[in-house]
């Protein structure tokens, strides 16, 4: 199974290049933004809960994107793969995931993590704003709260994976294909 954490600060580009990589090696895309947004969108009690931290910026709690993280898994045991997007976020979730694909006999192939300046981080998600209607993308100082909680809590996880040999840095500046190519060609060495 190829298994492949798409890991990079909001705004890297991690939904846009998952469509490269799950066109190109058939993997299961489970982003834990679209997941929550869909329980949000059903007015469910997850999806209310979740709702209040995402509006400032903060993370939804482990728990709840554990386990639908783990629910995803359970529907897709026979796939040749998954990409995770966003996903983990803290050590916690990583160490969740690793033991929830050790119960289905796989493990995490590689961690990518797409790098781009902060300035531009602000630029590209003011910019998806415009279009994508999400009100997390729409005020600067909710950006900036989550580029802070993305700095405090979730680069960490570069060690966590980079003690397991799986952490490869991609530069995620440049053309959109360019960077395609970039992270395909470090999959196809893994
Ligand atoms: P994203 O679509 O990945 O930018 O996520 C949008 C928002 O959903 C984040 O700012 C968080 O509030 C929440 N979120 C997404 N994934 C996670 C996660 N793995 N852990 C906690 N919160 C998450």
């Amino acid at each position: 199974m190829l298994n492949l954490v798409l890991f990079g600060a909001p705004g890297a580009g991690k939904g846009t290049q998952a469509d490269f990589l799950i066109e190109k090696f058939k993997l299961i895309h489970l982003s834990t933004g679209d997941l929550l947004r869909t329980e949000i969108a059903a007015k469910t009690e997850m999806g209310i809960a979740a709702k209040r931290l995402m509006d400032k910026g903060f993370l939804a709690s482990d728990s709840i994107v554990i386990s639908m993280i783990k629910s995803k898994l359970q529907e897709n045991k026979d796939a040749g793969g998954f990409i995770f997007d966003g996903f983990p976020r803290t050590v916690e979730q990583a160490t969740a995931l690793d033991g929830l694909l050790e119960e289905m006999g796989t493990s995490i192939s590689g961690m990518l993590c797409l790098c781009v300046p902060r300035q531009e981080l602000v630029n590209r998600i003011i910019s998806r704003g415009k279009t994508s209607g999400r009100t997390d993308d729409q005020d600067v100082s909710i950006i900036e709260n989550r580029i802070k909680v993305y700095n405090e809590k979730t680069d960490p996880l570069r060690d966590y994976y980079s003690d397991q040999n799986k952490y490869f840095k991609i530069d995620g500046m440049g053309s959109v294909e360019d960077i395609a190519h970039r992270l395909i060609d470090t999959v196809s060495s893994l």
